[in-house]
């Protein structure tokens, strides 16, 4: 079940307006534009559904381009992860683009700059720059440089390009004006002279062009009619405007921002990300506690319910917090409909059925969905050993526990109604196994006599069973808002974001279990093979989400 949001958020209908008014001959072009520099995460989800659903809902396409034009921090592996990413979000590109590829290009609208006299390399450094930049409540002033001549420029430019300076000693600036008050009109740099090999076109280039620069001109080359980004780009949108009124590009796209996605206990940011990842705070770049989309997609996340939540929180132009609530809502939401049930024990207690046949064991029948007929049914084994979740027995039980104490009666569920009869105890007083009797006249969970049983408890067959090991995850920070500049990320980690339980008995048919297909273990909540930990002999299964928001109550109250 995909929401559909009627109405349509405000880039909607900005869209809609244009299409209906024939605007760029009523075509619709949009970008995702990822800088190759970390792994994709929740908040790009966002940003990748609005650019590929908008496409999709005018007709129009939508290109995955990579922004990779600064190569200190790109790779490869981060090009490959995002295209298949994408893909797994469900959203289909013809083959990717690059704005490297637009490098040659782009130092010919550099020249062009210069030649309108729009653009002068400068020499001050780095320092010199800031300073003449001057503040948000003083005005720049002009570079002794501005008033080179188009020939010097020139010269300068080509002497850049071609390895003769290092870097920090000249840049091509724009020429606009150093007493805007929108700072990134006052001269920006847009090309730079930088002595590193890029991913893809190697050591053919030393100089390379600006984000600001290199953004509006590939989405001019690439025919894109509106190019939506996030709300700190908003200062950029005159400078934007103003590097295309200048050049001759085939068209001009139309910038538009609307807000970030924040949601709490947790981080979307590449940067602080990669410092979880880099000091060990966790697993790596695909550990499923994180937001990465890798993450999540390791934890159970269904691209369904990503798709989903990002349509439900819409989008606009005011910035808030989403409650981690709702993304896991819409993951329960979704994997209530698809996930087969199957029986799981987390911590296991052996029970001894005294009265069933030694050496024997029957086939039951369970259903893979209550509801969904058409999901089917499978056998599970039973026999005189089972193993039931400690938690599911007290010794010293209030009136209202309608599970196992001695002299109570619960149902197994799918096999029979059983009573515990004693208890063993180890040296230290825990009890370690139930002796208990069934009623072999209660197969399939009801007694012929009508007589009333409350509870109803999940098993595994002891002896036909299979071991594994399951994380069960948490918050990864303990604050709602761990992006507080004021406080340290680290410390604010949540000691308890991991709970590993080694020895878990799973009924067999989880033999079958593959990464990324969840199942529903009955009472605990959904769960998915790890592609990382478990190999062939080692089953280790991740719990997507529990069953009900354990949170919720806590958020309630404050
Ligand atoms: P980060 O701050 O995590 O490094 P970024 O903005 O630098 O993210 P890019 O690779 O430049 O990452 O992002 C590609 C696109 O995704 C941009 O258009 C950006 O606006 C958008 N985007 C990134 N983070 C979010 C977010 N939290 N919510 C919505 N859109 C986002
Ligand atoms: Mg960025």
């Amino acid at each position: 079940m995909e929401a559909d949001i009627k109405k349509g958020h405000f880039i909607h209908s900005i869209i809609r307006e244009d299409v209906k008014n024939n605007k760029n001959d009523g075509k619709v072009v949009t970008r995702f534009p990822p800088e190759p520099n970390g792994f994709l995460h929740i908040g790009h989800a966002k940003s990748i559904c609005l650019n590929f659903k908008m496409a999709q809902k005018f007709n129009g396409t939508c290109n995955l381009r990579f922004d990779d034009s600064n190569p200190a921090k790109e790779k490869q592996i981060y090009i490959d992860s995002i295209k298949s990413t994408v893909n797994w979000l469900g959203f289909e590109f013809n083959s990717p683009l690059f704005a490297s590829d637009y490098f040659d290009k782009l130092y010919h609208f550099a020249i062009a700059l210069i030649n309108k006299g729009k653009a002068y390399v400068c020499s001050l450094t780095a320092d010199e720059i800031r300073e003449y930049r001057g503040t948000l409540t003083q005005t720049g002033n002009d570079s002794p440089f501005r008033k080179r001549s188009v020939e010097e420029n020139l010269d300068l430019f080509t002497r850049m390009k071609n390895g003769e300076f290092d870097e920090g000693e000249h840049t091509l600036r724009a020429k606009i004006d150093m007493e805007s008050p929108n700072i990134n009109l006052r001269d920006p740099i847009i090309y730079r002279v930088k002595k590193a090999s890029h991913p893809r076109t190697g050591d053919q280039w030393c100089i390379y062009p600006m984000y600001d620069f290199t953004h509006c001109i590939s989405d001019a080359l690439e025919g894109i009619t509106h190019s939506l980004c996030s709300l700190e780009f908003e200062d950029h949108r005159p400078l934007y405007d103003w590097i295309l009124d200048e050049l001759e590009t085939p068209c001009h796209p139309q910038q538009i921002e609307f807000a970030r996605m924040n949601i709490n206990f947790t981080v979307l940011s590449k940067r602080k990300l990669q410092r979880l990842v880099e000091d060990n705070h966790v697993e790596g770049w695909d550990d499923p506690r994180l937001p990465t989309l890798e993450g999540m997609k390791r934890r159970g996340y269904t691209p369904e319910s990503i798709r989903n939540f990002c349509e439900i929180i819409g989008v606009s132009k005011k910035g808030s917090r989403i409650d981690m609530g709702l993304l896991e809502s819409c993951l329960r939401d979704d994997l209530n409909e698809k996930s087969p049930r199957v029986m799981g024990v987390l911590k296991p207690l052996k029970v001894t059925i005294e009265n069933y046949p030694d050496d024997t064991s029957e086939e039951l029948i369970g259903k893979n969905h209550p509801q969904k007929e058409e999901m089917g049914t499978r056998t599970i084994s039973f026999s005189k050993q089972i193993y039931v979740e400690q938690d599911d027995f007290m010794e010293d039980a209030p009136k209202k526990f309608f599970r196992l104490s001695i002299g109570r009666e619960v149902r197994l569920r799918y096999a029979y109604l059983i009573t515990c009869k004693d208890v063993i105890k180890d040296e230290s007083g825990k009890v370690i196994e139930l002796i208990c009797t069934y009623d072999p006249k209660t197969k399939g969970g009801n007694a012929p006599d009508g007589r009333k049983v409350k509870g109803t408890i999940h098993w595994v067959d002891a002896n036909d069973c299979i071991d594994a090991k399951v994380n069960l995850y948490d918050r990864l920070f303990k604050d709602e808002n761990p992006e507080q500049d004021k406080q340290d990320l680290i410390e604010n980690l949540n000691p308890d974001s991991l709970e590993e339980l080694k020895s878990c008995k799973l009924e067999k048919h989880l033999v079958n279990a593959v990464p990324e297909y969840v199942y529903q273990f009955e009472r605990l909540g959904y769960f998915c093979l790890d592609s990382r930990q478990a190999s062939k002999d080692h089953f280790v299964f991740n719990r997507t989400v529990t069953l009900r928001d354990a949170w919720a109550k806590f958020l309630k109250k404050r």
